[in-house]
């Protein structure tokens, strides 16, 4: 609550932009708590910081955890910063126990998750990751031309640590879920399996402008009808693939989009996620293969490009393990589940064993200024984060 206050807003959310002055304040105020818990400070150039507790044999490789600190224009208390918290929230307790572990235990803050300031989401991570290069993590520009070198140098967060270079032992994120099933099925703990894969497409529908009075209607190519078709597909692909299957339309541009004007072209985008790659290329094939359907029945041309590929992601069974023994050995209710949302974790189990710890929030809701967890459900989370960190960080 005392890091919710910078950038807290009227409704009670927070706005912490990456790299604004708000983003470097609540920087500051976690590398005190850091320096306060004992913790040695490593940043690197893309401004991720990195906070270390030593280890019985501190030249092994660190189990690190955490999350990021910025947020969305109109965010939660809760998104990212938690996951931050709770890692500098395991270094205190074991402080308090006066526990060694054999490992480091690093807390890591990753610059620009939301990827709201700067696109694309996740980047710093991703550079860790070797997803990106340095270059293009630094030349990310926000909407008024700023990059976001320059804005890491502004605030004072461009590090010297080369990106990536860090050994990672076993990486854990824990996060509030952003969805409604762990609410709904009333459980505490969401053992995070991995991460949905998505497939984004962008569709043309090309008819032809006509009089709306003396055109007859079988004679129309009217591809706003055409692509209403693919609208209802698409749901029905997403309904017809469940447990996991999430399909939506969520942009449509009509052309003329002129009340008396048959439309002429129509462009909208495709949404598609599911954990299975070959259930998610199996509805981009339906999709498709529906939008040919009503090219056919409305006399329509079609382009149908898909924009981005982001693979499934699977955690790895050790890590997943270790966070089920943890929520067990406390007596959690607990249960596997995917997550729908991108997250750091998903590009850091591209370099190193990877896990993920979810608890509920209220009513599912997340990228609102209503955002909310329990105090209950935060300490369980933070319980399972540090069992599933202790194992890791004892293990040879
Ligand atoms: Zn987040």
């Amino acid at each position: 609550m005392e890091m919710a206050k910078i950038g807290a807003t009227a409704k009670g959310g927070v706005c912490r932009l990456a790299l604004t002055d708000l983003d470097r304040e609540a920087r500051d105020l976690f590398i005190t708590w850091c320096r306060q818990a004992g913790c040695t400070i490593k940043i690197d150039k893309m401004g991720n910081i990195f906070a270390r507790r030593a280890g019985k044999d501190d030249s092994l490789a660190p189990v690190i955890t955490g999350s990021h600190i910025d947020s969305q224009p109109t965010g939660g208390k809760f998104d990212g910063i938690y996951g931050v918290l709770s890692g500098l929230e395991v270094i205190r307790s074991l402080n308090d126990l006066k526990y060694e572990t054999n490992r480091p235990i690093e807390v890591a803050v990753w610059t620009n998750e939301e990827g709201s300031r700067f696109a694309p989401a996740m980047v710093a991570s991703g550079v860790f990751a070797g997803v990106f290069d340095l270059e293009y993590g630094l030349s990310r520009a926000d909407p008024s031309g700023k990059t976001m070198g320059q804005e890491l140098e502004r605030i004072g967060y461009a590090g010297p640590e080369e990106v990536g270079k860090r050994p990672v032992h076993a990486f854990f994120e824990a996060h509030i879920e952003q969805g409604p099933i762990l609410e709904n099925e009333k459980k505490t703990i969401g053992i995070v399996q991995g991460a949905q894969g998505q497939r984004w497409f962008e569709v043309v529908m090309t008819g032809q402008e006509a009089h709306a009075g003396p055109t007859p209607m079988k004679v129309r190519k009217d591809a706003l009808v055409g692509a209403a078709h693919v609208v209802t597909a698409v749901n029905k692909i997403g309904h017809g693939n469940q447990p996991f299957a999430c399909a939506t339309v969520g942009m449509i541009t009509n052309s003329p989009n002129s009340r008396n004007t048959i439309p002429g072209s129509v462009f909208f985008t495709v949404d598609l996620r599911h954990p299975e790659d070959s259930v998610l290329s199996k509805m981009a094939a339906e999709v498709k293969a529906a939008a040919e359907e009503a090219c056919k029945q409305h006399g329509l041309s079609i382009d149908f490009k898909e924009i981005w590929y982001s693979p499934p992601v699977k955690f790895d069974a050790n890590c997943v393990a270790a966070v089920k023994k943890g929520a067990e050995e406390l007596g959690f209710d607990a249960m596997p589940i995917i997550s729908g949302a991108g997250h750091d974790a998903c590009y850091l189990s591209r370099v190193a064993p990877t896990a993920m710890v979810f608890i509920p929030c209220e009513d599912g809701i997340s990228h609102n200024e209503i955002e909310n967890a329990t105090k209950g459900d935060c300490a369980a989370g933070c319980d399972v984060l540090l069992r599933a960190i202790v194992e890791r960080a004892n293990a040879v």
